[in-house]
């Protein structure tokens, strides 16, 4: 189907990203799973291609697109089957640098903006801790004055991009008398600070070329043009970026749907059984057909979503919805199409086998199921 929602300038990036993912990403995907890294080249490469600063104003150097241009990046890296190239490039662009773009000063702009655009610099978000995930309002890194500046003492876990990473966007509290989300602000970490330590990378089920740490700050000295925003409204501007990386997440998932399903249909088109092929196994083909309709429905959805985002329509309920359903329903369809490629679908270096391992973190990851859910249920009114 095909979405009312989009511009041509939409399309053109469509198509842009669609060759830069067959020739750039594809090809080499598969040595970055075994290497457990995504090569800086490959990111500067993106920078140089204008896709690091698609949503980023144009007086800063950037594209100044909508919601929209999220969701068409994310699901096209998506299409790639690789699924740790993606989220490290969609966590440096739509996860960890809007919070500089959102709330940073013109001189922070103007300091970060060119690295972070060009691929040199490659930003972190930083907000889960060992004993706070869902429940944002636990974090304990702390940040206290220091005369002009700031101390910063705690440690993250699970943060993407962290050992090739540059720089941090941290979250940390500033007022131990407030509750979290009255009491803490953002800062800009560079990881080469004095008393920044990642403690160790950690070993994950998939998305094996992208990196995970933890962290540990300690008596990390901060100047005073660290801080990002508004003191003490820090909880407000994680809350307002999920938005974006919730849509950015919404994109991946359909992306990924729509491949598997592709994937899925060259097989059992291909795969010869019982005296014909998969596909004349009626069971088969409408188990596939109904996954292609909820795909549909999940990528008309995420659209419009980013459609309403692109109006200036409050839309978390719509965001909620998206990262709920459309995390839940790419596990189902990779299981789904995994179980079609039988034995075959079981083996390692086989795109389905590491989709079927990268999409686990869908109902986990930036919002669990639960926490979307209960995102909208509060706003659901008879
Ligand atoms: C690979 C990976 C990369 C990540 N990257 C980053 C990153 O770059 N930056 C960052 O800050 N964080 C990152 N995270 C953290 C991620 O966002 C958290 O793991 C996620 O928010 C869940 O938090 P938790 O792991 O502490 O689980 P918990 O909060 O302990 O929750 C465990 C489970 O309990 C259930 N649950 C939780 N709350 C509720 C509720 N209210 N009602 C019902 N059920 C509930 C859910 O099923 C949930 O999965 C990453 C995590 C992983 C695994």
């Amino acid at each position: 189907m095909d979405p009312v929602h989009l511009k041509e300038e939409h399309r053109l990036l469509q198509d842009q990203l669609r060759r830069f993912v067959a020739e750039e990403i594809v090809p080499h995907g598969e040595r970055w799973e075994e290497e457990e890294m995504v090569p800086r080249a490959l990111l500067r490469r993106m920078g140089e291609l204008g896709y690091f600063g698609l949503r980023v104003p144009e007086a800063y150097g950037g594209s100044g697109m909508d919601a929209l241009a999220t969701v068409i990046f994310a699901e096209e890296l998506a299409r790639s089957t690789f699924g740790g190239v993606t989220i490290t490039a969609t966590v440096h662009t739509d996860m960890a640098s809007p919070h500089l773009f959102n709330a940073g000063t013109e001189e922070q702009i103007r300091r970060w903006a060119p690295g972070l655009l060009s691929g040199e610099t490659i930003g972190c978000i930083a907000v889960t801790e060992a004993e706070a995930g869902s429940d944002v309002q636990n974090i304990r890194t702390s940040a206290r004055r220091d005369g002009n500046g700031w101390v910063l003492d705690g440690g993250k876990m699970f943060i993407t991009n962290a050992v090739h990473g540059d720089v941090y966007f941290v979250a940390a509290r500033t007022d131990p008398d407030q509750k979290a989300s009255r009491g803490s602000s953002m800062f800009i970490v560079p990881k080469a600070a004095k008393g920044v330590e990642v403690v160790r990378k950690l070993d994950k089920m998939g998305w094996r070329s992208s990196d995970t740490a933890q962290l540990a700050f300690d008596s990390v000295k901060l100047p005073a043009d660290a801080l990002l925003g508004e003191e003490n409204r820090g909880f407000y501007a994680i809350m307002k970026n999920f938005q974006t990386e919730r849509l950015s997440a919404a994109g991946i998932y359909i992306g990924e749907m729509d491949t598997a399903i592709r994937l899925t249909l060259d097989y059992v088109k291909t795969r010869r059984a019982f005296g014909g092929t998969l596909w004349d196994q009626q069971a088969v083909r409408q188990r596939l057909a109904m996954l292609a309709a909820q795909a549909e429905a999940a990528r008309q959805l995420v659209y419009h979503t980013a459609w309403l985002d692109s109006q200036g329509v409050d839309c978390v309920k719509e965001v909620s919805m998206a990262k709920a359903w459309c995390g839940e329903l790419v596990n189902q369809t990779v299981y789904a199409c995994q179980q079609f490629h039988g034995g075959s679908g079981y083996m390692r270096g086989t795109p389905i086998e590491r989709m079927a391992r990268d999409v686990r973190i869908h109902t986990i990851g930036g919002g669990a199921t639960e926490v979307m859910l209960e995102e909208v249920a509060k706003r659901m009114e008879p």
